[in-house]
């Protein structure tokens, strides 16, 4: 099982058509489409977030399913005629759960942030909303006097939640302030240490003690480790606070079993929310999975805080999740994280220094501080030779979120082009070529600047070029000609 069914090659009569249908109404839209393709396939991806869909997830989308409305759940819906709707739903939802082990899968959310705000509204709804209506002998918010209404609504508000410091690797949706979440919830967040850069459980600890927050979440966007997530169920335990975790960069490591035992956030956590897209190589998409404790009130994402389900969208999500369950994927997973650990070996040995000194998963955080250099000069640097990363605060971060000082790297889409360690080994030079020979230089009219920069031409062309034959080597989507 390791081969697909069909070869991409099969795929070129259905894009052929597929755009000059499109065509037909607005070219523009098919030229735009067509020159995607052309850009994915020459550029050396090493965004951590993205990847390369299979063509049967891609074209599990692109059909009729998306007419449908279907608000609700399955068989529970809020529109007529929505069997194949249901159908699709449920085979969605029997994969995913399958996949990960989970006792329930709700495979609606439209993204991971949808995802996330779903779980938050679950563990609301379940600790803080069916307890009220409990004390107060109301069966619904609608039995509720409008002084009791206001007095929960108070309440949700008072909430606390503890999430991974942005600097530190975590995401806008743990409770920042330019996040609803951060809005919504009181909000500390925990961090790693100044002199490891790994995360220091103790002090996570003793401040969940001290803060009592009413959910921890654990995950991360930019944090090159793997988590203990049995640590975290036992410091949620100790402190009665509801373990969620958000899985969204790392999904594709625990479908393909190389996150295991306590590092796998399935047993552990109460709540596992993720995206589909990222190491997972699924659609543009979020899904989550819950304990039985959690499986109703994760059901009721739609309406209360999702749109209608896409169903085309959960088409490809069940087609995603049916390949993630074949032994190719892991095979797929176990080279994601070996290739990120070559990239960082790479470049360590060339003298670029990482945050927490490597990697044990499929991303790699750079501190160009060394090379005088911010974020932002090496990531725009980077893409003149061709190489597409961005940049990413480190923790305690002198440049800020918007200049930086860091760069991130991930594995897992140049992993599905098929580019092994010779290939990750090459990259890492390339990478430590461009920012040995980029240099700061001063804004028009002479202060310094945290943007301008230069890179001789003669370099970012010898790298392009590199860059252009590794690619080479492994053709995105072979044989699909458009
Ligand atoms: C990417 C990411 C998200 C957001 O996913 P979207 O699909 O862009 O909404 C949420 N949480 C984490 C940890 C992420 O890395």
């Amino acid at each position: 099982m390791s081969e697909p069914a069909l070869p991409d090659a099969a795929a070129t009569p259905v894009y052929r058509g597929l755009l000059d249908i499109v065509a037909a109404v607005e070219p523009r839209i098919a030229a735009a489409t067509r020159q995607e393709l052309a850009d994915q396939r020459a550029s050396l991806k090493l965004i951590a977030s993205e990847n390369y869909a299979s063509l049967p997830v891609l074209l599990a989308m692109g059909t009729w399913l998306s007419d449908k409305y279907a608000e609700g759940t399955i068989g529970r819906r809020f529109y007529a005629g929505c069997r194949n709707i249901d159908t699709v739903e449920a085979i969605a939802a029997e994969h995913a759960a399958a996949l990960f082990g989970a006792d329930h899968a709700y495979v609606q959310p439209h993204s991971g942030i949808d995802a996330n705000l779903v779980a938050y509204w679950a563990i609301l709804s379940h600790r803080v909303e069916s307890p009220a209506l409990r004390r107060l002998g109301a069966k619904t918010v609608n039995d509720l006097d409008p002084a009791d209404w206001e007095e929960l609504r108070r309440e949700f508000n008072r909430q606390r939640v503890m999430g991974m410091a942005l600097d530190a690797g975590g995401h806008l949706t743990h409770g920042f302030r330019h996040n609803i979440s951060g809005k919504l919830f009181e909000q500390q967040s925990y961090s790693t240490d100044p002199t490891t850069g790994l995360l220091d459980y103790a002090a996570l600890r003793a401040a969940a003690r001290e803060f009592k927050p009413l959910i921890i979440v654990a995950g991360y966007s930019a944090y090159p480790r793997r988590l203990d997530f049995a640590k975290f169920r036992e410091i949620a335990d100790e402190v009665g606070a509801t373990l969620f975790v958000d899985m969204a960069h790392f999904a594709g490591l625990v479908a393909g079993k190389v996150f295991s035992g306590a590092e796998d956030p399935i047993p552990h956590a109460h709540i596992v929310a993720s995206t589909t897209h990222k190491s997972l190589r699924g659609p543009r998409g979020g899904f989550l999975l819950a304990d039985k404790e959690y499986a109703d009130a994760v059901d009721k994402g739609c309406p209360l805080v999702l749109g209608g389900p896409l169903g085309h969208v959960m088409a490809a999500k069940a087609v995603a999740f049916a390949e993630a369950r074949q032994t190719s994927f892991q095979d797929y997973a176990r080279a994601t994280a070996a290739n990120a650990q070559t990239l960082a070996d790479g470049l360590l040995r060339r003298g670029v220094p990482l945050v927490t000194g490597g990697t044990d998963n499929h991303l790699v955080l750079l501190d160009v501080s060394g090379f005088g250099l911010t974020g932002r000069q090496a990531e725009a640097a980077l893409l003149d030779a061709g190489i597409v990363a961005n940049r990413n605060s480190i923790p305690r971060d002198p440049n800020g979120a918007w200049y930086t000082s860091g760069i991130r790297l991930g594995s897992p889409a140049l992993t599905s082009r098929g580019f092994g360690q010779a290939e990750f080994e090459e990259t890492a030079e390339l990478i430590a070529q461009v920012l040995r020979h980029t240099t700061p230089t001063a804004a028009p009219g002479g202060q310094t600047s945290k943007a301008a920069y230069e890179l001789p031409d003669a370099v970012a062309a010898a790298v392009r070029a590199r860059a252009a034959e590794l690619l080479d080597g492994h053709p995105l989507y072979p044989g699909l000609e458009l």
